[in-house]
């Protein structure tokens, strides 16, 4: 331990400049040598008017005073007293062989901060020069490292900024329920200037959410107690918010949460911009279940819905009736007027049916020239009255070639409670066979 303090004391005296004020020849001369061998610098006085001239003159530069007391000019003490005057933190150290009580008093109201006795013991004097520069040299290393350490946090805080500014991410950071920090994207989407300006305007993040099926809404969040923690136990699929830009365009955020613990909760929301995926997982439900030429469900649509509304027709003992229809001598349409005629054939007859249907009903391309429309809550009577809308507006329909004469032949049915998936179905395709045989343009129930 005393080792310790020994090295940290010489790396002290390496960087004392001291002003060093002795009237006798011998006496400075032989001392300032040595302290000149011991530390950064020494200035030397031989009295006091000197030692003040010497001071003022490199005020800035000097640590330390050693003088002695009586001196001719200005004494010892008289220096110390404008000196202090001029830097009242400065130590001042006192060679002397007095004792008396007199210059005691004087040298505590200057504030004199320690003694060496002479004859001057070398070893003595630097203790006192370590004893009073400590304190000095402590507060100034404290101070470099408080403003080293300032300048630390200030690069890591610009650092985490940059870094959540290059996100494309929105990002919104919280206290409790208070938005601390967002980041510049945040700012951006919202065409707000600065974060004083949003915080100025005391809105909540979820002021901003668009209310639509499926999203999070402002009404739903501000009935909470906390909207952070609300938002954060929601399942994924369900942290999906829709927000309108600074130009008023509607866009879809997905919001991840995450949570830290520092003194107080913060919580870090996170909102990617998925509309552009939310289109595109549309697009593909789209096609999937539609088909392309018509625009009508397709099979795998229908496979899906159809058991759901047998049982749903059977549970509430609702009505359920089916139409099949197929256009009558559709390969003929093709022969004379080639496949592209026919294609805008198929069109035509469904834009027809969707005229004719209601908006639940169910309609669907079931084969090449086949189509089969399911109607909830409708009986026979019901939907053969829709079949026959349907033939006669086919029949009485003006294609583009105005030659082009079309008809089709119609089976109805209505869902009976033994009736299952198959059964259903294929009544309904023997009706419209009956329909065919019985010389097409037919409805048959
Ligand atoms: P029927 O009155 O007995 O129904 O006679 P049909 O000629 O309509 O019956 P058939 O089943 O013999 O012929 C159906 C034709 O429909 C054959 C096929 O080329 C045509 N077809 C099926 N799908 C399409 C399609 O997407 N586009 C076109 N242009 N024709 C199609
Ligand atoms: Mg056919
Ligand atoms: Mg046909």
């Amino acid at each position: 331990m005393k080792m310790e303090i020994k090295v940290m004391n010489k790396e002290i005296l390496k960087d004392i400049c001291v002003l060093y004020v002795e009237d006798e020849n011998d006496v400075r001369e032989f001392t300032a040598k040595l302290l000149d061998s011991l530390l950064k610098k020494v200035y030397v006085a031989q009295d006091g008017l000197e030692g003040l001239k010497i001071f003022e003159e490199n005020k800035n530069n000097i640590d330390l005073i050693i003088s002695d007391i009586n001196m001719p000019k200005m004494d010892g003490l008289s220096m110390c007293e404008a000196i202090r005057k001029i830097n009242n933190e400065i130590p001042l150290v006192i060679t002397s062989a007095h004792s008396d009580t007199n210059f005691l008093r004087r040298s505590i109201e200057i504030g004199v901060t320690t003694y060496a006795m002479k004859p001057i013991d070398l070893y003595q004097l630097m203790e006192s020069i370590i004893k009073a520069m400590e304190p000095i040299i402590l507060k100034k290393k404290l101070v470099e490292l408080n403003l080293s350490l300032e300048s630390k946090i200030e690069q890591e805080i610009s650092k985490i900024k940059s870094i959540l500014d290059a996100q494309d991410n929105i990002i919104i950071v919280t206290n409790k329920e208070e938005i601390t920090n967002v980041n510049k994207k945040f700012l951006d989407f919202f065409g707000i200037n600065n974060f004083n300006d949003f915080i100025k305007s005391k809105r909540n993040i979820f002021d901003f959410f668009k209310e639509d099926f499926g999203f999070i809404s402002k009404e739903q969040i501000s009935k909470q107690e906390s909207w952070i923690k609300y938002i954060k136990e929601l399942h994924e699929i369900d942290r999906i918010v829709k927000i309108k830009d600074a130009f008023d365009e509607e866009k879809i955020f997905a919001i991840n949460v995450d949570y830290y613990e520092n003194k107080e909760d913060y919580y870090v929301f996170s909102l990617t911009d998925i509309t552009k995926l939310k289109e595109k997982s549309n697009l593909f439900e789209y096609q999937a279940s539609h088909d392309k030429l018509t625009g009508l469900f397709n099979r795998n649509k229908f496979d899906e819905v159809y058991t759901k509304e047998i049982k749903r027709s059977k549970r509430y003992n609702n009505e359920l009736s089916m139409i099949i229809f197929d256009i009558d001598d559709f390969k003929l349409v093709n022969d004379n007027y080639g496949h592209q005629i026919g294609d805008e054939v198929l069109k035509e007859i469904a834009k027809i049916i969707l005229n004719k249907v209601r908006e639940q009903d169910i309609n669907v391309r079931w084969g090449g020239e086949e189509f089969l429309i399911l109607l909830p809550e409708t009986n026979l009577t019901g939907a053969a009255t829709v079949a026959s809308k349907i033939r006669m507006a086919i029949k009485e329909h003006l294609f583009s070639n105005k030659d082009l004469k079309i008809t089709a032949s119609f089976g109805v049915s209505q869902l009976l409670s033994e009736d299952n998936e198959t059964t259903f179905i294929s009544r309904s395709d023997t009706l419209l066979y009956e329909a065919k045989k019985a010389g097409k343009d037919k409805v048959i129930s």
